[in-house]
């Protein structure tokens, strides 16, 4: 269960439910449905992860789900970075002829 912040390199721990941001991964498409009726366990059949996000990593990063990789923690500001320099880059010419 959750017992710290997903960020690796934040050490904050998990205390409530209403501080920062949870994120609920279903890893049930690794698993092949038919795979799971055969061994007969329901329990296996769908798995759902709980990730969770202290206050400040919220605001910095978000969690995406890879197939055979897990769960990991993509910084929010380097999209919006990203964007900004592209607005900026635009040139306004306005010559009043
Ligand atoms: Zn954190």
């Amino acid at each position: 269960m959750l017992s710290k912040c997903a960020n690796p390199g934040c050490p904050a721990p998990f205390l409530y439910l209403h501080q920062g941001k949870l994120f609920r991964v279903d890893t049930n498409s690794e698993v092949p449905a038919t795979d799971a009726a055969a061994e007969g366990r329901r329990k296996l059949a769908r798995r759902l992860e709980f990730f969770w996000l202290c206050d400040q990593c919220a605001v910095l990063v978000t969690l995406s789900y890879k197939k055979g990789v897990g769960v990991t923690a993509v910084p929010l500001s380097s999209t919006q970075v990203s964007r900004t320099e592209a607005s900026n880059t635009q040139t306004l010419v306005a010559s009043a002829g």
